[in-house]
């Protein structure tokens, strides 16, 4: 099956610009074709992009929330009109199974219709006689132009994570995608240009770290909200707070999932599984080390590894769907292979070995198989390395104490999960957990859309988190008015001061 070279214009201004630029090739992870080139952006299309945006924002900001909240609404209703076609470009270029791109597109257009609530959101505070006759009031104002950059593994939610409360909060904004996905974030823009949105408030530009920087250091942009690895949050942090801008990124990480020996069977190990697999274990909530405490590996771990060597691997851009679909890149793959090899070298135990794994009806696909390394030790390249891929360390620990010891020395800190029958144990794990992200009995504790995605440690740099009344609180500044009005005005006609 050959796929159509899809365009992958910029949007700036309002108008849809095909690149002259040569780019890098975007893949179908199921067959390993080329489906788009993703243009390498340079500092003057960033540059391009802020000066539409900077254009387009005091009309914006002058527009009331209820109209912007109007915009989202009709955006909301195209999303959802146009679902399947979404869920199918998600899965063409990112690889996930089409049940998982439901997920990934169903979960960002909760954030829209979290921001359609703009007009209350962002509602101010009012106290009057703070001292006599002198009232105060605490509105919140849009920044200007605000940028954001997204990582690879969520085409669909991670871009929908930003520019909706942004732009709802009266800012306009530059994306710059994922140079391996940006096609679903074409089709989505699309969208939001046909609810009415106005010239300029939403801008793309594709391209690598040329247009980063200028972003990052650009005097009209106020604010950046960042997703992707740590090593790259982090920079982007710096340079951006460097630059006087509001930073938001959110890095990567490795999650914990605890298997108490109370923990029931069959649930227990479809949480583990889902945690551990699910998006080919491309998910920065990805449990991808289960620890087994006080035995609880002789009932759990025989029906966990039997249903990984069942999963099914496979293309998943046609009819029939697999349990599994394809890495993201031939080179993300090989790199995932030969973590494996590592831990295999440095002891860990192969009890499920997804390495060279082949798919006879797509086999240019980029494929690795669910695997399981047992017997991981915290001082392995496994046990530090974000993998991300399908891989599940096991590790081995005496009690509930130890346990959380050992996700308490991670660097990351998103989520952590526990998997147990104890209110007990969940309430003691939910307290001391340092993770900003709790599952009890949940193998993936993402939060919705209401609510923070609350990653701690090095899993994220900044102050306020993305999604919920954390993100309406970025995107805006509060202004502080004290007031106080003196009698004797002229036209102080309805009452007449007695002296
Ligand atoms: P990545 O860090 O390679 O890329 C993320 C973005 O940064 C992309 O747009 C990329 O073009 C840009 N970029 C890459 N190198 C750069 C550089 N040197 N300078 C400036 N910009 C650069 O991440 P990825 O591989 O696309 O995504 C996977 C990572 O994202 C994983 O670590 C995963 O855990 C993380 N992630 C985190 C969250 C979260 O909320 N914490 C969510 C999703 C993904």
């Amino acid at each position: 099956m050959t796929m159509a070279v899809e365009p992958c214009p910029f949007f700036i201004g309002g108008d849809w610009l095909q690149p002259k630029l040569a780019g890098t090739p975007v893949f179908n992870p199921s067959t390993g074709e080329v489906i788009a080139e993703c243009p390498a952006g340079t500092a003057a299309e960033a540059n391009g992009a802020v000066a539409a945006a900077q254009v387009a924002f005091p009309g914006w900001m002058e527009t009331p929330a209820v109209e912007r909240a109007r915009i989202l609404g009709r955006f909301k209703m195209l999303l959802d009109d146009n679902f399947e076609d979404l869920v199918h470009s998600n899965t063409r270029e990112h690889g996930k199974t089409l049940v998982e791109s439901r997920g990934d597109v169903k979960r960002g257009i909760e954030v829209v219709e979290f921001a359609l609530g703009v007009p209350s959101l962002m509602m101010g505070e009012v106290l009057e006689n703070v001292a006599r006759g002198i009232d105060c009031e605490a509105i919140r104002q849009p920044l200007g132009v605000c940028a954001g950059i997204t990582p690879f593994n969520f085409p669909a939610m991670v871009p929908l994570w930003m520019y909706p409360i942004a732009i709802a909060c009266g800012n306009t904004f530059v994306l710059k995608p994922s140079e391996k996905v940006p096609l679903t974030t074409i089709k989505i823009a699309k969208l939001l240009e046909k609810a009415g949105l106005p010239k300029g408030v939403l801008n793309i530009v594709h391209g690598g770290r040329e247009v980063v920087d200028a972003l990052l250091t650009h005097p009209q942009v106020k604010a950046v909200s960042f997703v992707g690895s740590t090593p790259i949050a982090r920079q982007v942090y710096e340079i951006g707070t460097k630059y006087g801008k509001r930073v938001q990124a959110n890095g990567g990480a490795k999650n914990y999932v605890i298997l108490m020996p109370d923990a029931e069977v069959e649930n227990s190990t479809r949480g583990v599984m889902e945690a551990a697999f699910g998006c080919a274990g491309e998910r920065c909530m990805a449990g991808s080390t289960a620890v087994v405490v006080g035995g609880a590996e002789k009932t759990l771990l025989p029906t966990l590894v039997a249903a990984t060597r069942r999963i099914k691997l496979g293309p998943t851009d046609r009819e029939a769907q697999p349990d599994m679909g394809p890495v993201i890149t031939r080179q993300h793959r090989d790199r995932v292979q030969e973590l494996i090899s590592r831990g295999e070298q440095q002891g860990a135990k192969v009890l499920a070995d997804g390495r060279g794994a082949t798919v006879s009806e797509a086999p240019g696909g980029f494929y690795v198989g669910a695997t399981i390394l047992d017997q991981v030790q915290s001082g392995m390249l496994v046990a530090k390395e974000e993998i991300f891929g399908p891989v599940l360390n096991v590790m081995h620990m005496d009690d509930l104490d130890a346990a959380i010891e050992l996700v308490n020395q991670s660097s990351y800190g998103n989520g952590a999960s526990i998997f147990t029958r104890s209110g007990k144990a969940a309430r003691e794990f939910k307290h001391r957990a340092k993770a900003g992200m709790i599952g009890i009995n949940i193998g993936v504790p993402a939060s919705m859309a209401w609510f923070p995605f609350s990653g701690w440690n090095e899993s994220f740099f900044g102050d306020l988190h993305m999604q919920g009344r954390e993100g309406v609180q970025f995107f805006t500044q509060q202004k502080v008015t004290t007031s106080r009005w003196f009698g004797y005005g002229e036209g102080d006609i309805w009452h007449t001061e007695k002296k």
